[in-house]
């Protein structure tokens, strides 16, 4: 059981985080990906991962709607730090939050310097796409990108077909259990082509009794994808972590 894109280090967990570390190996979990869309959070998440090494691993990324000048940091340290992260991410086209054109260009020019960094690097990239998927897949494949997942995919799933088609993966995230859009795409993505997250503390599958989400709700979200699919849970979990461990080349400390 993996979960490829939990926001650990963002400030909803607090002083919580290691209790969420400790419970998610207690829980079963073979590792949690730790992202990270600011520099404050890479940062943290870099330190707080070197804690629980072999069980957490970093992701460093920017979030397109942050704009401004800022991401030049975030690419200045994915560069000190390649050999302690396991991907450049959440980068990529926030559309949904930004209708402004001139705004989603900048996006697109922040967007192409990550791309250009992950071939640098030779790190995967897991990209953030809300209401800019089409925009994206476009993107990473006229720049030859290789390894690339979508994260918290909320596309069509006949884009989903595309996606998969060209070897990129898709992340299912909690946001299955209320959504139908996301039920499709589950329902038909190739067994060996998709992740599971939670996108943590976001997404939550009960906000009234917990505002936050936590890694090990990918439980939820696997078993409702069983029940879509008609196969078992243990199936998709095991899918899942399989196809995480190889896509970001895990070296775990529990196999
Ligand atoms: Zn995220």
């Amino acid at each position: 059981m993996i979960d490829v894109h939990a926001h650990l280090c963002f400030e909803d967990f607090g002083n919580d985080k290691d209790m969420v570390a400790k419970r998610s190996a207690e829980e079963g979990m073979k590792a949690v990906i730790v992202g990270t869309a600011r520099l404050d959070e890479g940062i943290e998440a870099l330190e707080f991962c070197d804690k629980y090494k072999g069980f957490l691993f970093p992701t460093l990324g920017f979030h397109p709607t942050d704009g401004g000048e800022n991401y030049k940091d975030v690419i200045a340290l994915i560069r000190e730090n390649k050999e302690r992260i396991v991907g450049i991410g959440e980068v990529g086209l926030d559309f949904h939050w930004e209708s402004d054109s001139s705004k989603r260009e900048k996006q697109k020019e922040i967007f192409l310097e990550f791309i250009e960094l992950a071939k640098e690097t030779k790190l995967p990239l897991l990209l953030h796409t809300w209401d800019a998927e089409r925009e994206c897949f476009e993107i990473v494949k006229e720049h030859g990108m290789k390894k690339v997942i979508f994260h918290c995919f909320t596309g069509k799933n006949e884009l989903a077909k595309e996606i998969t088609d060209e070897g990129y993966y898709i992340s299912i995230s909690t946001g299955l259990l209320f959504s139908k859009t996301i039920r499709k795409v589950a329902r038909d993505v190739p067994i060996e082509q998709f992740t599971l997250e939670t996108d943590a503390p976001f997404l939550s599958p009960n906000r009234e009794e917990d505002p936050r989400n936590y890694p090990w709700n990918i439980k939820l979200t696997a078993k409702k994808m069983a029940e879509i699919r008609k196969v078992s849970e243990s199936e998709i979990m095991e899918a899942a972590a399989i196809n995480a461990i190889k896509f970001f080349s895990l070296p775990l400390l529990t196999k």
